[in-house]
């Protein structure tokens, strides 16, 4: 039994499907004389592939970033077109017999200690180059030589270092019932692929790519983070037990979709669904949320082979709108930068403190007509739905001048497309409040903006000042502790005296134990990922805003996060007991 972080709720079993890293573990097993021909062509078909790849992209960066953005692509083909380079691959299929991702990963092994023996700054970025064209390699690699899944029978476990946004793309089409990675933490891109897609998750268990393999039994529980591998019969059959209870809750909530979400004493709420694709849209419309209340739109970019033009953008949107409940979407700017990083941009700028540095807003100010493509293609996405409720979010906003320098993003987009002669309309423009220094300032932010989203997965690793996704302080970002409470009650109150339309979408808000908390904070929006809205319906039809009041009320005479947990844990137990599943 491993243990890890709890990052998706529910237990699923499974067959392990282990999606190896070059990085962290390379194909081993000599190739025999009969396959060397097969490998190397598959080395030259990834090589050509990744060639013509780099070219779009640079072609497409220019003109949509700028030239100097484009110019690492330049040099990204210098490094594949390298003779020396490809000649060792060649070498090591050919006499050392190895298979082409072993290969590279042996090239990189060579590079790394040439480059450490350097102190020049400039040659040690080009290491990251190397790298960069390696992983890019071994991306076509992996699709040239399409892991065949027909042998695995039932229902696949996906164990891998960290999902990442494109992997998860390819996941599409294969029935995964839960995932496990070896990094990660409860707000990283795994943990919020699978609760999008209500799978179970656990994260952080290191070294588990080496002990488990494809075809193992592996069973996930995402209640508690752990994980058991190839378990005796009596502990399999327990669990079996425990997947089945999860998947009659799931189906059981699901039926809840068509009722609306009012409390016990008849308040109407909404809950609406936080997506990243279409397929999230698809599952916030079945899930019965009644909109989408963010939509990251960087996992179009981080999805998309090269850039994503105005055009396209603007059709990726509207096949969300399309497939939204109700067309309402609100749709967040780009968010880079932290966690998640563009090849295109900065991706050669170290930052010490990437959470504190360029991130969000902050880029797209430095690339102002990248930025303004993304408004155009929204304000003309919005145009198409006159009937829907479309509405832009600014991420990260930190002070008035940001907000008023957004604004005016805004009114040159529009400006545009009327140069263009095409028809916009004004919609609503809202910001996320995710750190400290906009909470504090709320009263006069308002005055900006027509409503307010709380992103309170950055707004507590912010308040904290602990990186969410360090395993080693992250354990004071806690939803429960009293300073999170204190900070969102206070710009909850601000908004609802204002008169101004405030939602949280941190994850918090389809957690049973915080939402109860929000509702008690007088909070009626709330948006999570798709599948949690039913639970969340569930559990508000069972409380009165009174009753919510009260629990707030004992709730924030705790001192420590340990008791307020402890007290949330007991409230879910006596009103919805069959929930705690769902919980964590
Ligand atoms: C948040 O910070 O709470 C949020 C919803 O944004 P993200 O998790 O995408 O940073
Ligand atoms: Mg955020």
């Amino acid at each position: 039994m491993r243990r890890g972080i709890a990052v998706s709720p529910g237990v699923a079993i499974g067959t392990a499907y282990v999606i190896h890293d070059i990085f962290v573990n390379p194909e081993t097993k000599r190739l025999e004389d009969s396959e060397i021909t097969a490998e190397l062509a598959s080395y030259e078909t990834a090589r050509d592939r990744a060639s013509a790849e780099l070219r779009t992209l640079e072609k497409k960066v220019e003109s949509q970033v700028g030239r100097n953005e484009a110019s690492i692509f330049a040099i990204h083909q210098q490094i594949l077109r390298d003779p020396a380079f490809t000649n060792k691959i060649r070498a090591w299929i050919c006499e050392d017999r190895m298979a082409a991702d072993a290969a590279l990963h042996r090239l990189l092994g060579e590079y790394t200690q040439l480059f450490a023996k350097t102190q020049d700054e400039y040659l040690k970025e080009r290491l990251n180059d190397v790298r960069d064209v390696i992983i890019r390699l071994c991306g076509h690699l992996v699709s040239t030589n399409q892991a065949d899944l027909s042998h695995l029978s039932g229902p696949l476990i996906v164990v891998t270092n960290d999902l990442l946004p494109s992997q998860a793309v390819a996941l599409g089409n294969i029935e995964v019932a839960g995932i496990v990675t070896q990094v990660g933490s409860q707000t990283g891109h795994a943990a919020i692929i699978a609760r999008s897609r209500g799978i179970p998750a656990v994260a952080g268990i290191k070294g588990v790519m080496r002990t488990v393999k494809t075809g193992d039994t592996i069973v996930v529980d995402g209640r508690d983070g752990h994980v058991e591998v190839n378990p005796p019969a009596e502990t399999l059959s327990a669990f079996r037990k425990l997947e089945r209870e999860f998947v009659d809750l799931k189906d059981k909530l699901a039926e809840n979709r068509d009722h609306p979400a009012v409390t016990a004493c008849g308040t109407s709420l909404h809950l609406h669904a936080n997506i990243n694709g279409v397929t999230d849209a698809k599952a916030a419309t079945a899930m019965g949320a009644t909109g989408v209340g963010l939509f990251r739109t960087e996992y179009l970019y981080l999805t998309h082979q090269d850039v994503p033009d105005e055009d396209e953008q603007f059709q990726a949107y509207c096949q969300i709108i399309e497939n939204s409940p109700q067309n309402h979407v609100t749709i967040r700017t780009l968010d880079i930068g932290g966690d998640k990083a563009l090849s295109y941009l900065g991706k050669d700028y170290h930052e010490a403190n990437p959470f504190m540095g360029w991130r969000s807003i902050r880029i797209s100010f430095s690339h102002p007509e990248f930025f303004n493509t993304q408004l155009r293609a929204i304000l003309r996405a919005a145009a198409e739905f006159p009937n829907g409720n479309v509405r832009i979010m600014f991420p990260m906003v930190t002070t008035f001048e940001e907000i008023r320098k957004l604004r005016g993003f805004v009114r040159k987009a529009h400006k545009d497309l009327a140069a263009r002669k095409i028809k916009t309309r004004d919609i609503p423009v809202g910001m996320m409040l995710e750190v400290p220094a906009a909470a504090i300032t709320i009263e006069s932010l308002l005055s900006q903006v027509d409503f307010v989203s709380v992103g309170s997965n950055d707004l507590i690793q912010y308040l904290m000042a602990a990186d969410r996704d360090n395993p080693k302080v992250n354990y004071l970002c806690q939803p429960l502790s009293p300073a999170v409470l204190r900070i969102l009650a206070q710009v909850i109150d601000a908004c609802n005296r204002a008169r101004k339309p405030i939602t949280v979408c941190g994850e918090m808000a389809g957690q049973p134990k915080t939402f109860l908390l929000l509702l008690g904070m007088g909070l009626r929006r709330f948006s999570m990922s798709p599948a949690f809205v039913p639970s969340i319906k569930q559990i508000a039809g069972q409380v009165s805003i009174n009753e919510a009041e009260q629990i707030l009320k004992s709730a924030m005479n705790f001192r420590e996060t340990a008791q307020v947990t402890r007290f949330m844990a007991r409230q879910i137990e006596q009103l919805a007991p069959s929930l705690a599943m769902l919980d964590i």
